[in-house]
């Protein structure tokens, strides 16, 4: 449970840090709230020479409603998206979202930056940002670019993220129609055994812990735009996807809690 030897630098700004990444190359991680890093690195599932801590980066912690859309820095803790009055009004689902990830001290540390790099399938808020229609703002050497979450998540706890970007910003798009997120777990404070994230009426539907990465049901949502209903839409929600097996479920079971999880989120969604 002790990590491997590292060396540690403080980021003075998140144009430092992406310098750092530059300098140390693949050797380097950038260290936000720690919660998923730190118990990887003490597993030695995660090895990195060098943690370049951007933790204490506050400019970087924001939540501002601008033309059409919630701006969110990259080290807003999930606490903050929690407790917000931005997103209460501009998009409650965010912050309820927030309050289901683990217990208090790790939505304390735990930022939105960190959880959506980690690109973990099983974890709540990068569903959430995916159902949203959600954009990731990278910076790197050469600047800003914006990578839509559809095009984000690219495999097993990988993104479209360049070794030497961070993320800085997440933007969702505000004051869209019904929403409802579906957290199905043995007890509370676990993990997700499977999710379902409803957006938008259900223009947007995603799945936690079906498969590699956080996935969109887009059969389901193919369906509902064809004027299917819910239940027939949600019957639909595992097709195509590859749901893990693990002590807390095999795949068939996987299956059905999406099915099942996706026609609770409609019905609710629709009010
Ligand atoms: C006991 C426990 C229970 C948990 N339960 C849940 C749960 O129920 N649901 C859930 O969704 N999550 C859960 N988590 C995970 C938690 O949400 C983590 O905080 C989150 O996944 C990672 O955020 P972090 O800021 O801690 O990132 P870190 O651990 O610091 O970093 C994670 C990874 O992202 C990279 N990174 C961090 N910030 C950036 C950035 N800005 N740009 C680029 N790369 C970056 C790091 O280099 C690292 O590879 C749990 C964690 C613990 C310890």
């Amino acid at each position: 449970m002790i990590p491997a030897a590292f060396d540690y630098t403080v980021a003075e700004s998140a144009e430092h840090a992406v310098q750092l990444l530059g300098e140390y190359g693949d050797e380097a991680k950038l260290l936000a709230g720690g919660h998923s890093l730190i118990p990887m690195m003490k597993y030695r599932l995660a090895t990195p020479t060098q943690l370049v801590d951007v933790g204490r980066l506050s400019d970087l912690s924001y939540i501002n409603q601008e033309n059409g859309h919630v701006a969110i820095g990259a080290m807003t803790r999930h606490r903050d998206l929690e407790t917000s009055a931005v997103l209460a009004e501009a998009c409650p689902m965010l912050a309820h979202v927030a309050s289901l990830v683990g217990g208090p001290a790790v939505r304390h540390r735990g930022t939105l930056g960190g959880t959506m790099a980690h690109a973990d399938s099983a974890s709540d808020l990068p569903a959430a940002v995916l159902a949203l229609g959600g954009t990731i703002v990278a910076q790197g050497p050469n600047g800003r670019r914006e990578i839509a979450a559809t095009d984000f998540f690219t495999s097993y706890f990988e993104s479209a993220l360049a070794a030497d970007e961070m993320i800085v910003e997440i933007k969702v798009p505000a004051n869209t129609g019904g929403w409802n997120y579906q957290k199905f777990n043995r007890r509370a404070q676990d993990w997700a055994i499977v999710g379902v994230a409803v957006a938008d009426g259900g223009n947007g539907v995603a799945l936690v812990n079906m498969g590699s990465t956080p996935l969109r049901a887009s059969e389901t949502e193919a369906a509902l735009a064809s004027g299917a209903s819910a239940a027939d839409a949600a019957a639909m929600a595992a097709n195509g996807t590859t749901p893990p097996e693990d002590l807390n479920a095999d795949g068939a079971y996987r299956t059905h809690l999406a099915q099942v999880l996706t026609r609770r989120a409609l019905e609710a969604a629709a009010g």
